[in-house]
C-alpha cells in the first residue's frame, strides 16, 4: 500500500496582467498578491458536494467569518464569488486547490476551490475541515509558508493545525 505525501497546491489562472507582491513575512503568513476587492464574499456550495464535503466548507468559511475582518455571506442566487466544489481523483497528489481567477491584481469572481474526496474522505472530520480552511486561506489571499502552520503548503506537515490561528487571522486582517 502506498504512503503518499498529500501537498496541497495553489494555482493561479490568470486572466490579463497580475502584479504580485511578494512580502517577507515577519509573521508567519505571505500573502499570493491579489485579494477581493469588496466584502462581504459570497460563497456557494455546489449541490453535488457530500455531506462530510459540505460541513468541511462550512466549518472553514465559519472559521474565517468570525475570527477575521472579511465577512463571507452564501451567495443569495446561483452566482458567487468562491465556489467550493469536490472531485475525487487518484491522479493527483493534491487533496485540495484554489483556482482563483485574477484581473489587475484583483480576485475576480468567481474563484473555483476543490476538495479531492479520493483523499478527504478518509480524513477526520477535523482534518478535512483543515484543507478547506487551507483553501479558503488562498482564496482570501494568503500564500504558502514552511512549519507548523494552516498555510503549510503539505497536509502532513501542518502538526495538526486545522484551524486559522493568530498568524492567519493577523494576515486576513492586514489584507481587508
Ligand atoms: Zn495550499
Amino acid at each position: 500500500m502506498k504512503t503518499a505525501v498529500i501537498r496541497v497546491g495553489a494555482a493561479l489562472v490568470l486572466v490579463g496582467a497580475m502584479v504580485s507582491v511578494s512580502v517577507a513575512p515577519a509573521s508567519a503568513y505571505a500573502f499570493l498578491g491579489p485579494k477581493w476587492g469588496n466584502s462581504p464574499v459570497t460563497v456557494l456550495q455546489d449541490g453535488s458536494n457530500s455531506a462530510a464535503t459540505r460541513s468541511a466548507w462550512r466549518g472553514g468559511n465559519s472559521d474565517f467569518n468570525s475570527m477575521t475582518d472579511i465577512k463571507l455571506e452564501s451567495a443569495p442566487g446561483s452566482v458567487a464569488m468562491i465556489y467550493q466544489r469536490s472531485v475525487s481523483s487518484a491522479n493527483v497528489t493534491w487533496d485540495g486547490i484554489t483556482y482563483p481567477k485574477v484581473r489587475s491584481g484583483k480576485y475576480q469572481a468567481s474563484t473555483n476551490m476543490y476538495l479531492n474526496t479520493r483523499y478527504t474522505g478518509s480524513y477526520t472530520n477535523a482534518k478535512r475541515r483543515g484543507v478547506a480552511a487551507h483553501e479558503l486561506g488562498h482564496g482570501l489571499g494568503l500564500d504558502h509558508v514552511s512549519g507548523c502552520h494552516l498555510m503549510n503548503g503539505a497536509t502532513p506537515s501542518r502538526c495538526g493545525i486545522y484551524r486559522p490561528t493568530a498568524d492567519e487571522i493577523a494576515g486576513i486582517n492586514k489584507l481587508y
